[in-house]
């Protein structure tokens, strides 16, 4: 793996990284600068890390398919019906192709592509697996597309070490739990570490400090701004104003006659100044994790197995969203593609393994009672949630509850350490745990 990364010892560090053409020393580590400095500069201090997943759909087909390693890759539709490409691997683009070109145009500039349709399911199950992995560094994770994701890591240091560590340390977790690289950027603002992501991609680690912010900024185009459209672009232009740097010096009277508040904002960002917050995705109805089997599975044994596997899955995360279900939802897929599913709502909402496995469980064994047969797909899915906040605490807690969730806290903390098949619950092995 490549990186711009600090080795030991961590003192100050430069790199060179090529922009455009000219060699700039933009990137120090500079982990000696005391949190209130930044305090002072910033109001808070902050470190964002923004994370891209490279060339994600053609990624994930390779992964699936190791047949197309080294081939141009093509994922999007179909070139006659007017399709359109979703992602392009690095070799296809070495030809000119890239997302959001007609396929038909891609295929005429690199001929001997793979072209492969979308597989929007299979790069979700991927995209929550990378979530996963990210949850495990900080609950403030931002989303923003299927294969990017925002996190904001201020005040983990005493936990995970220094944000640029703690950078490093996602890209070895994905690329060792999924096999797949990611470009991090980190900064102490979205904006910079959205910016730095993609510095240096494929498989990049750009840090961006305090103190480097304009030498990065001020080379670069105004259309690397975030929010600035081809529109914005020749606005600015017009006004002679060509790069960042120009950006940056222009009086901000004139920005906010010609754009504006967006003016404003746009010489704020130039100024590497961007207080938006990360905004934890909390739109999320449900978490469900589901299994598509290479060959249909009737042995209950292993179909308790793979449930309870699930459950455990879906506890964890509503723990680490400090989230509670409501109720759980079993879904079954038959042979033939006919999907059922069964519902249940819990006597109170829960994060606790034991009670959502029993409660799902039921709905398993009630199944089976009447309409046993063979699986293609089984998965679960916790839903009607609720936040943390807006449950009461019980005032004479149940002490096997707190027991359970005493497991649940010890179970969590070695999965985190030592990844998901360290440990599992007696039961999981086919074991009759009603
Ligand atoms: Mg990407």
């Amino acid at each position: 793996m490549e990186h711009l990364g600090p080795e030991p010892p961590r003192a100050e560090k430069r790199c060179r990284i090529l922009i455009r053409g000219c060699q700039l020393p933009i990137i120090r580590y500079e982990l000696s600068i005391p949190d209130y400095r930044y305090s002072m500069l910033w109001g808070m201090s902050r470190w964002i890390i923004h994370v891209d997943m490279d060339e994600f759909f053609a990624a994930v087909e390779r992964l699936d398919n190791p047949a197309l390693r080294g081939k141009p890759l093509l994922v999007g539709g179909d070139p006659k019906a007017r399709g359109v490409v979703s992602t392009a691997s690095y070799e296809a683009r070495a030809f000119g192709c890239h997302s959001a070109m007609p396929m038909a145009t891609a295929v005429r500039r690199c001929p001997h592509a793979v072209v492969l349709q979308v597989r929007g399911q299979r790069y979700h199950q991927v995209s929550e697996q990378v979530l996963d992995i990210l949850e495990q560094f900080s609950p403030m994770i931002e989303p923003l597309s299927i294969d990017e994701a925002f996190l904001d890591v201020s005040g983990c240091e005493r936990l995970l070490g220094p944000a640029p560590e703690i950078g490093k340390q996602i890209k070895q977790r994905i690329r060792g739990r999924l096999g797949l690289t990611a470009s991090v950027g980190v900064a102490p603002n979205k904006f910079l570490a959205k910016l730095a992501s993609d510095l240096r991609k494929p498989d990049g680690l750009v840090v961006i400090t305090k103190d480097h912010i304009r030498d990065v900024l001020d080379p670069l185009g105004i259309e690397r701004l975030w929010g600035v459209g081809p529109a914005a672009a020749k606005g600015l232009r017009r006004l002679d104003i060509h790069t960042i740097g120009q950006l940056r010096l222009a009086p901000v009277e004139l920005l906010r006659e010609r754009f504006g508040q967006v003016g404003d904002h746009y010489h704020c960002l130039a100024n590497g100044i961007d207080c938006r917050p990360v905004v934890p995705d909390s739109r999320t109805k449900s978490i469900g994790r589901e299994q598509t089997f290479a060959a249909d599975i009737e042995d209950m044994d292993e179909l308790i197995r793979v449930l309870l596997n699930q459950t455990e899955q879906v506890a964890r995360r509503l723990r680490r969203g400090g989230l509670k279900a409501r109720s759980v939802t079993l879904k079954l897929r038959y042979v033939d593609f006919t999907t059922i599913t069964r519902s249940a709502t819990l006597t109170e909402p829960t994060n606790i393994t034991e009670v959502l496995w029993r409660g799902v469980r039921r709905l398993l064994d009630k199944w089976a009672a009447r309409h046993r047969r063979p699986l293609r797909l089984l998965g679960m899915t916790a839903s009607q949630l609720t936040g943390r906040e807006g449950l009461q605490e019980t005032l004479f807690p149940d002490p096997q509850r707190t027991g359970q969730e005493r497991i649940d806290e010890a179970m969590d903390r070695i999965t985190e350490r030592f990844g998901d098949r360290s440990i599992c619950r007696g039961g999981t092995n086919g074991a009759d745990r009603k």
